[in-house]
């Protein structure tokens, strides 16, 4: 059956001009045509649906998240000892939930085993609700390091490569290495480097000859250098840290927009001003280094880390409203949430835009999103691969305060600092 989707206003493509009277026409999980209604054939026969006040655009993507977690303060240095079933049930809730958000496709960026890949699979073949998902498992990380719980542990560059190759047969999408240590893992030390240049590379390029991406979870300075001398393709976090606070570092960005490496910088609601507890730095060092990486020129790209201790997945908009915050303009924040995401995760000819022959990933949201970002907390409804999903309301941004302390000496443990 063939629906065409008629609003008043269309938005194709983050970068396209705003199409007054509007329409998308869906055939099953594809599109066939987005246009000016008065433009567009409507095949016979179809369903047409009318709607009010409403901005069609591209579904919206998360380039990290961790579905096996569930917004609790969980440490991912021990608390993943959760039954498989149990873990498995988490994760179809995590997937609807994105939904809600309006996220049609999302990285699932650390997960112990093989869980994320039976969740992708039941996922595509709509044997429960969510976004197209891409897969990582197991973050490779050395003996102790950032996440070792999920079962990844590689600590020369031959362990590296192993791990690399039992990815790419676990079914893995893109590879996860931790160039730096994580808050969310005591002791792990978050501006290390873990691995050296030589390590990186092993996996980077045996991963590339697997046909597989390679992101990096990288928060210090080093670490990022050391990724970018590797040849990864992104980087989550890049929240350019030292031992002594935050330092953005020109050159080593400048080697990023040369090399075309997306940044994710996972900015969530823990980032919002109350209760803001990012542990990276300083709110206004956080921003600041947002909009210098902005200026540079890098790919920004929407991923929220979704998962970790009081970051809903359902709270997507938030991270957008932080990249609106620090000087993105609303289209540059529609862009890195859709096409270059969609481009950053390779699917750029599979979702990111509304055109003929593109999945049918379609966000309805009231107002005018490229004028007032705030919209993108409100969906309607969104099509993921067709199928439409209307959007529960979201929530309350944060938990009560005795949570968000908690998570604090998490953060504050990780860090070393306890
Ligand atoms: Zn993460």
């Amino acid at each position: 059956m063939v629906t065409v989707f008629r609003a008043p206003r269309l938005l194709t493509h983050a970068d396209a001009p705003l199409v007054d009277d509007g329409a998308v026409v869906v055939d099953g999980e594809r599109i066939v045509a987005a246009g000016a209604w008065s433009e567009i054939e409507v095949p016979a026969p179809a369903q047409v649906r009318e709607l009010d006040d409403v901005t069609l655009l591209p579904g919206l993507v998360d380039a990290h998240v961790h579905l096996a977690m569930d917004a609790e303060p969980t440490s991912t240095g021990t608390d993943l000892s959760r039954p498989d079933a149990e873990l498995a049930l988490v994760m179809a809730q995590s997937a609807r939930r994105l939904l809600d958000a309006g996220v049609t496709t999302a990285r699932d960026l650390g997960c112990p085993g093989t869980l994320s890949v039976a969740v992708r699979d039941a996922i595509a073949a709509r044997r429960i609700p969510g976004p197209r998902m891409l897969v990582a498992n197991a973050p490779i990380t050395v003996t102790g390091g950032h996440a070792w719980a999920m079962g990844g542990e590689a600590d020369t560059a031959e362990d590296v490569v192993r791990q690399v190759r039992l990815r790419a047969k676990e079914g893995a999408d893109l590879v996860k290495i931790m160039t730096t240590g994580g808050f969310m893992t005591a002791g792990s030390r978050p501006w290390h480097a873990r691995y050296t240049v030589e390590h990186l590379s092993a996996g980077v390029d045996e991963a590339h000859r697997l046909g597989m991406r390679v992101t990096t979870h990288a928060l210090g300075v080093e670490g990022i250098a050391r990724a970018v001398a590797a040849g990864v393709d992104s980087i989550e976090h890049c929240a350019w840290l030292t031992e002594t606070g935050s330092r953005f570092d020109p050159a080593v960005a400048a080697r990023m927009v040369a090399a075309g490496i997306a940044v994710c910088p996972t900015m969530n609601t823990a980032c919002l001003p109350e209760p803001y507890f990012c542990p990276w730095d300083s709110r206004a060092a956080v921003l600041d280094n947002l909009r210098a990486m902005h200026a540079a020129g890098l790919e920004i790209i929407a991923g929220t880390d979704a998962g970790i201790g009081m970051v809903p997945f359902q709270r997507y908009a938030d991270g957008l409203d932080i990249l609106g915050e620090a000087g993105m303009s609303p289209r540059q924040v529609l862009a890195a949430a859709t096409a270059k995401a969609a481009r950053a995760c390779g699917l750029a000819s599979v979702t990111g835009t509304l055109a003929p022959g593109m999945a049918a990933d379609v966000l309805a949201v009231p107002g005018d999103p490229t004028e007032d970002l705030s919209v993108l907390h409100r969906p309607l409804f969104v099509l993921a691969r067709g199928d439409e999903h209307a959007c529960a309301p979201a929530g309350e941004p944060t938990g009560d305060a005795a949570t968000a302390e908690r998570i604090r000496a998490t953060l504050t443990a990780g860090a070393g600092r306890a």
